[in-house]
């Protein structure tokens, strides 16, 4: 039986106008002072408007309440793998909604905002240590928009030197979706590597693939299988020696910080997604940075503005933006997103040289807890030593008692957690990527492995609890493909 409270804890009238009643009032509006002016013609007059009629208490509640279905970081645990959902410090708000950063504007001249060049100075020359590399460009406003500078680099690279039959680019199977629509965005043919059976990439099949029009690799270290390619550095030299440029997809620098540096594995080029590895509140397409940075080979090519420094006539610094030789041009009409740059930068301030390579530590040991507690209860794939992520398969439910990866994923949300991915990287059936991140405490992973644990024993229990599941949410099973194609945005009298 349900009591009152819980019924008006859980309130379910999701629409504003299943709370409305007719002629109640929100708002008092004051008398105008603005005289009445004549109304348009009468057919061009609506003879009705169905608003809802709510009190201004109803309309609070009504908000209040709908922000509460959104789940976000700050609700709770958020293993998304790939997508770094890592605790966002709320300093990183404070500082970048300083006015002296939040209040310029991009066409102020350089002499007037000194300190915001060199915020962005300084941020590009600690991406080029962090990462080996030799410049940076903060202009890219995702990983994509990175992976589009890059590969429109290393284009300008090969046409420069007249090499123009260098049409084909490589990327693994287990890459992510941007990295083959980059190349073809670019205008290049993709061709698919397959991965070993250890998850490595295939070193036969690349050979087999490289020649005098191979331009170039675009590859993901750790791959998104959550395992460091072992055969990198051979990786490296076979797409080098045949002329090639290495793309590096250093959208979550996780594992690596601190520890490995592609630049100095040999890539060329490479970006990183700062609302990831930097932290920046993220997904729901909010905004991001994917600078890229970069190695000689294509230094004079990167995307404007770049920032640089210079010293003037009485020895004082002097920040300028400016625009490398042969640039590949403007990803967007400014600089970037600005915002997501001072967070990256406030980020890295607050944790130091040591705090950042703990970072790789952590996130590491994090996902290895999870692989460990939970490779008995789902099938791991590449049973080996993971980096950031783990990736393992619901196969083995599927199975035994016909439940999928989606049942899994569905039911963790009636425990309040949020899914990991799923179905990706797609040559593992059946895929749950699990991305615990540094942030979590060894609590708050105790806690979701003795759910997964949980959910594998329901589903040979009560295998509908989870084909039904989630239960307690306003919609449970939705066609993704028609959510995210035509969302319902607003309440329409005739729906
Ligand atoms: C997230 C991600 C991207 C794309 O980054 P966006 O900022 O979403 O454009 C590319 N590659 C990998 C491996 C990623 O995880």
């Amino acid at each position: 039986m349900s009591t009152l409270l819980e019924r008006l804890s859980q309130d379910r009238r999701i629409l504003l106008m299943d709370r409305s009643a007719s002629g109640r009032v929100g708002a008092t509006v004051s008398q105008s002072d603005v005289p009445a002016q004549p109304l348009p013609d009468e057919n061009l007059l609506r003879q009705t408007l169905d608003f809802p009629e709510v009190s201004e208490n109803d309309l609070v509640r009504y908000f209040s309440q709908l922000s509460q279905l959104n789940f976000s970081i700050d609700h709770n645990f958020y293993p998304l793998g790939s997508c770094t959902m890592k605790y966002n410090p709320k300093i990183d708000d404070e500082v970048a909604g300083m006015p002296g950063f939040s209040e310029t504007h991009p066409l102020q001249p350089d002499a007037t905002v000194q300190g915001a060049l060199r915020l962005m100075w300084e941020l590009q020359q600690r991406l080029v240590e962090i990462t080996g590399m030799k410049g940076c460009s903060l202009a890219p406003m995702a990983g994509a928009d990175g992976e589009f500078a890059g590969i429109l680099m290393a284009r300008a690279y090969h046409r420069d030197r007249g090499d123009t039959k260098r049409n084909k680019v490589l990327i693994p199977d287990s890459a992510h979706g941007t990295n083959p629509a980059t190349a073809s965005m670019c205008g290049f043919e993709v061709i698919t590597l397959p991965s070993d059976a250890n998850g490595n990439t295939d070193l036969e099949a690349l050979r087999f693939s490289v020649g005098d029009d191979l331009a170039g690799l675009m590859i993901t270290l750790p791959s998104t299988l959550g395992l460091f390619d072992s055969n990198i550095l051979e990786v490296v030299k076979i797409v080098r020696d045949a002329g090639g440029i290495v793309y590096g997809d250093g959208a979550n620098l996780n594992a690596l910080l601190g520890r490995v540096k592609l630049g100095e594995l040999g890539f060329d080029v490479m970006h990183s997604n700062l609302h990831k590895t930097f932290t920046q509140p993220h997904g729901g397409g909010g905004p991001g940075a994917g600078p890229v940075i970069v190695g000689d080979r294509l230094l004079p090519y990167m995307p404007t503005p770049v920032v640089n420094r210079s010293v003037d006539a009485d020895g004082g610094e002097v920040y300028s933006l400016d625009a490398p030789v042969r640039t590949v041009g403007r990803m967007g009409a400014f600089h970037g997103n600005f915002g997501a740059l001072v967070r990256a930068y406030a980020y890295m301030s607050t944790l130091g040289r040591e705090g950042i390579a703990n970072i790789s530590r952590d996130a590491v040991i994090n996902a290895n807890y999870i692989l460990s507690q939970l490779k008995e209860h789902y099938h791991l794939p590449y049973d080996r030593t993971c980096m950031h992520e783990v990736v393992f398969s619901a196969r083995n439910l599927r199975r035994d008692y016909g439940v999928s990866a989606l049942d899994v994923a569905k039911r963790l949300i009636d425990y309040g957690i949020h899914p990991p991915t799923m179905y990706f990287p797609l040559i593992v059936e059946e895929a749950l990527m699990i991305e615990p991140t540094e942030t979590e405490s060894k609590e708050t992973l105790d806690g979701f492995i003795e759910v997964m644990r949980t959910i594998a024993q329901e589903a040979e229990e009560s295998p509908d609890l989870l084909h039904n599941a989630p239960h307690d949410t306003p919609n449970t099973r939705l066609n993704e493909a028609l959510a995210a194609r035509r969302p319902y945005l607003r309440w329409r009298a005739d729906e």
